[in-house]
């Protein structure tokens, strides 16, 4: 009897640890509500951690380093299980994350690589170099389709020095750019190169903006621009502002191809009224569902799904990924993609 009890009492008590760890609690650190992508990266970890059971502490940063620094330091001392964090400049986090280790945190970096830590567990992102690949493609086929045969006049944009993706899709675009630019089918009339001159800092559409504002005024007083190179929506409506601003869009100045990322519904719309050419769309949704894949196994003793070991060396060590696809999206398939997914309504592309 006393036997009977004490193995019904261990089998419940393993049975309340076990699922107390699986109802662990994630702190999740994103960088900004400024742009809707990561309101929607949020949402959607929140939803799909809770229905697996999971409690979690969401907070954005505003941009802001420190302020994300301190909500991480906070987050370790609430005594989180995981921390699941995209990072506003990637290399900023190496003692917090210090900290989190030896609080026994796992650490999963989101969207954006975390640099020269040992302590990240994994990465669960996006194909970024093909991120870059797809910007390109789409920048050349509508060059092509707007103005023939080229030579084209195109000017590059930069995202973030701080945020590894940033490189990614540079490089990515310059994979297919190079070739063109060496076989002066692509002139980048300005001249400027190199994600050290085109970066934009924390990805700011207004910084975007003024650096095309000098362009046009410095460069395009006798030429017409073609094409810009924009690796991110909210730069490319910065951009293409600047366009308008000096006639592009109306009367004979057909306004360049300009590309971004996101899918964010301000650049569907854009897209909608011929202004900016495509996007690059990543289902944030899918995101999130990687994500907690990931934890769900890490806290489960398994081992979360990965599909690249190469290609994310942070400074210290690579780190174990799962890459997603992203999708090209313009006028050609927007419906497909972007309403066919159920990412936007018809209702809020209106
Ligand atoms: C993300 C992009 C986003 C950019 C600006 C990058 O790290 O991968 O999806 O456009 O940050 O928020």
């Amino acid at each position: 009897m006393k036997f009977t009890r004490l193995l019904v009492t261990a089998a419940a008590s393993a049975f309340v640890s076990a699922a107390a760890y699986a109802e662990g609690t994630v702190g999740i650190a994103m960088p900004t509500q400024s742009s809707a992508r990561w309101i929607s990266d949020g949402n959607s970890m929140v939803e799909q951690f809770k229905a697996a059971g999971y409690d979690t502490i969401l907070q954005y940063a505003e941009d802001d380093i420190p302020n994300q620094l301190a909500q991480i330091e906070n987050m370790i001392t609430n005594g989180v299980d995981v921390l699941v964090i995209a990072a506003i400049d990637g290399t900023t986090l190496s003692n917090a994350l210090e900290n989190a280790h030896y609080a026994d945190i796992h650490v999963i970096a989101y969207d954006r690589l975390i640099r020269d830590s040992e302590f990240v567990d994994y990465y669960a992102t996006f194909d970024n170099f093909k991120v870059g690949v797809q910007q390109a493609s789409s920048l050349v086929d509508g060059l092509k389709a707007r103005f023939g045969d080229g030579p084209y006049n195109v000017e590059l944009f930069g995202g973030s020095p701080d945020d590894n993706n940033a490189y990614f899709f540079y490089n990515g675009a310059m994979s297919v750019l190079q070739p063109l630019i060496d076989a002066g089918t692509v002139n980048i009339v300005s001249g400027q190169m190199g994600m050290e001159t085109v970066g934009t800092l924390r990805w700011d559409g207004a910084v975007a903006q003024a650096r095309m504002d000098n362009l046009l005024s410095a460069h395009y007083t006798d030429e017409q621009v073609h094409g810009v190179l924009a690796p991110y929506d909210g730069l490319s409506i910065g951009i293409i502002s600047s366009l308008k601003g000096v006639g592009y869009g109306s009367g004979d100045l057909q306004m360049p191809i300009v590309t971004g990322q996101d899918a964010e519904l301000r650049s569907i719309k854009s897209m909608l009224a011929g202004e900016q050419f495509s996007t690059v769309f990543k289902d944030t949704r899918e995101l999130a569902r990687v994500t907690v894949g990931m934890v769900d196994a890490l806290l489960k003793d398994a081992k979360p799904e990965i599909n690249d070991t190469k290609t994310y060396d942070n400074g210290v060590k690579v780190i174990p990924s799962y890459l997603l696809e992203p999708v090209s999206v313009d006028m050609s398939n927007w419906e497909d993609v972007i309403l066919g997914s159920g990412y936007y309504t018809p209702d809020q592309v209106k």
